[in-house]
């Protein structure tokens, strides 16, 4: 048994005139996370996460903010991508797990959306794919609404040839 484990961290800033992307999905709120992509904090956790496992540096590393190829990019590339690097050396995803801390908007309602996203571009089940939601209650930045913040682990195996 080949197993490997990876963490992953990701924050971003909320502000208005930006959608609020998360998970792949968009979700109607006053305010969006900024960044030079399209700021999925979620998927850049989970990117983090899977990286980290296959000991292949972080996503900044493959994909950095000042190249003009990744601004705007939809963050689901940029998982495929790390997936596909995985891949390359051999792995493949067991499961994953994530948290995200965010004081608004409500988000247990997205959790199935969210997984029907990410669990085709991870190449796992729905079942595979933990997504939970917590508050800050009201303390510092992220109780303010000032932005998000995600942890998420994730599993990966080598895969059998
Ligand atoms: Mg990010």
């Amino acid at each position: 048994m080949n197993m490997r484990i990876g963490f992953g961290f990701d924050t971003h800033r909320l502000v208005e005139g930006r959608p609020l992307v998360l998970g792949g999905i968009i979700i109607p709120h006053p305010t969006g996370l900024l960044g030079h992509s399209d700021a999925d904090a979620l998927l850049h956790a989970i990117c983090d996460a899977l990286l980290g496992a296959a000991n292949l540096r972080d996503i900044g590393f493959h994909f950095p903010d000042t190249d003009p190829r990744y601004k705007g990019i939809d963050s689901r590339k940029l998982l495929a991508g790390t997936v596909q690097l995985l891949h390359d050396k051999g792995y493949a995803v067991g499961n994953i797990d994530c948290t995200i801390v965010a004081e608004a908007p409500k988000l247990n309602p997205h959790v199935p959306a969210m997984q029907a996203v990410i669990a085709p571009l991870l190449q796992v089940d729905e079942d595979c794919v933990s997504i939970k939601a917590t508050r800050n209650e009201g303390m510092d930045a992220i109780g303010n609404q000032e932005g998000m913040k995600v942890y998420a682990v994730a599993l990966i195996y080598k895969r059998a040839h």
